[in-house]
């Protein structure tokens, strides 16, 4: 059975520490898309690393330009082994977002690859070095098992998927037949839990937009104009409310989704989002009210707040905490100010909110 023997094949090249190796090697180039200065790394990991390893598995290879310069290189291989076949399309990409090196816990180094029980840490272990490790790894021990895999490949990988695949579309729409193709067989992004194998038959999208209200040149004084001009803060806090209600709901009818049908709700009850260890917990009533967590990740649409404006368009972390400097302004002695400490509250001390806190200046 050449099924059964591709598959102790995969099972000795990681018992055996090959799948360390050949992973370690590719965790020590520093191909950081988000550094400017790591050009080269980029070049390196696919001339150097990715290339002659599907060379080895019978493809042919070439690096590309980037139509996009100064961003990363694309490679694309395949192993036509009959035009007649089915050709397996498949990504991957070779960068990874900054090693951040010195925020690491002790022990730990974003370019060596470490062992702590059954975890390995290093930097693009589980995204994508790890993934394309592991087809690449699945290729080989198919192909030792049975000398052919039964059909064709092609191979395409960017190095500039952290900082928003610059050049990618161009690339591709330049090169539609080189990388024509029946299926796309790919793996990025996370499982549903750590202990459940997944395939995604599709995947999310994302708009990023800036909203900005711009009312007039320079900042006034607030005491003598507080009150009198209109505040951009509290427009852009109205404007946020028009599109989500208190809980992230989306108010827009256009952009919710009409797909969550029965079938899909049956398909998605077994599923349980899990990050696994040091995850964090999941808030069972943020989103659309009478759903599940895993419908509303899978089978809806959220909105959201981004961290701070970064440089990259792809660098938009979900924050923690946010914090706006606010001021209420008075001549009456009699009205009640806002708490400096606590809940928000109302002028008889009745929390206003459940999550906002009010403390002094920082
Ligand atoms: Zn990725």
């Amino acid at each position: 059975m050449s099924r059964a023997s591709a598959i102790s094949n995969a099972e000795q090249y990681f018992d055996e520490g090959g799948f360390f190796a050949d992973l370690a090697r590719r965790v020590a180039i520093p191909t950081e898309s988000q550094n400017p200065a790591r050009g080269a790394e980029l070049e390196r990991y696919l001339a150097g690393e990715i290339g002659p390893s599907f060379a080895k598995l019978g493809f042919t290879w070439k690096t590309y330009p980037n139509p996009k310069p100064p961003y990363g290189p694309f490679l694309v291989a395949e192993r036509i082994e009959d035009p007649k076949l089915v050709t397996v399309f498949t990504y991957g990409h070779g960068d990874v977002i900054r090693g951040q090196e010195g925020s690491w816990r002790a022990g730990l180094d974003p370019w060596k690859l470490t062992r702590e029980g059954d975890r390995l840490y290093g930097r693009g272990t589980a995204d994508n070095k790890g993934q394309h490790s592991i087809n690449l790894a699945a290729i080989s021990a198919a192909l030792a098992a049975r000398g052919k895999l039964g059909f064709n490949v092609k191979v395409l990988y960017e190095t500039g998927e952290e900082t928003g695949s610059p050049g990618l579309r161009e690339f591709c729409g330049a090169n539609k037949n080189l990388l024509k193709a029946d299926v796309l067989i790919a793996s990025d992004g996370p499982r549903v839990a750590p202990s459940r194998p997944t395939i995604f038959l599709g995947t999310r999208g994302a708009f990023n937009l800036d909203l900005v209200v711009d009312l007039r040149a320079g900042g006034h004084h607030s005491g003598n104009w507080g009150g009198l001009l209109a505040n951009p803060g509290i427009i852009l806090a109205q404007a946020l409310a028009t599109i989500t209600g208190a809980k992230g709901e989306i108010r827009i009818p256009e952009w919710r989704p009409n797909t969550l049908t029965a079938v899909v709700r049956e398909t998605l009850a077994g599923l349980e989002i899990d990050g696994g260890e040091g995850a964090p917990e999941i808030d069972r009533d943020w989103g659309e009210p009478g759903l599940t967590p895993t419908e509303r990740v899978i089978g809806w649409s959220s909105f959201g707040q981004a961290g701070e404006r970064h440089s990259a368009a792809r660098e938009l972390p979900l924050p923690a905490a946010l914090r706006g400097r606010h001021r209420s302004q008075r001549h009456h002695p009699g009205a009640a100010a806002p708490p400096h400490q606590g809940r928000l509250s109302d002028g008889e001390g009745h929390a206003l909110t459940r999550r906002v806190l009010c403390r002094d200046p920082a």
